[in-house]
């Protein structure tokens, strides 16, 4: 099972902003640097925390608007968290789940589906058609667990 460490191309994220006629102004480049180069998945407060020290004209709401944009572009994804709180990670390539350390937030992502036959016993057992899944394993992360 091929396991992908996520950090995304920044380059490749620039060029398809860049292509969607999204303006790079220098606050938008540093927060879509930011989270093209962790493996964490950071919630917006930790985004603006980290790219202010990089830009500190940063303004909060931007980087909410640019991680807005590269979610609705599908460069990141919104990672659910025990607490209720959203984080965001660079988007694998294609269909993979995700595997999230619940500590320090450091993020895997696997391929490997085995959930065709419990979906199928799913959708015969409730009528329903299921059309898609997400799947995210939380847990403890080598550098975190202790044993
Ligand atoms: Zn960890
Ligand atoms: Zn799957």
């Amino acid at each position: 099972m091929p396991l992908e460490m996520s950090p995304a191309s920044t380059e490749h994220w620039l060029e398809v902003l860049e292509a969607q006629g999204y303006r790079l102004t220098a606050p938008r480049r540093v927060v879509v640097e930011v989270i093209a180069q962790t493996d964490r998945a950071l919630s917006p407060l930790a985004v603006f925390d980290i790219a202010r020290i990089r830009y500190p004209q940063l303004g909060l709401t931007t980087v909410y608007r640019t991680l807005e944009k590269l979610e609705a572009l599908g460069l990141v994804q919104l990672v659910h968290q025990a607490n209720g709180c959203h984080t965001y990670i660079a988007a694998p390539a294609g269909h993979q789940h995700l595997l999230i350390c619940e500590y320090c937030g450091r993020t895997l992502f696997f391929g490997g589906d085995d959930l065709g036959s419990l979906i199928d016993q799913i959708e015969r057992e409730s009528g329903y058609r299921v059309h898609e899944h997400l799947l995210q394993l939380t847990g403890t992360c080598p550098g975190c667990h202790t044993d």
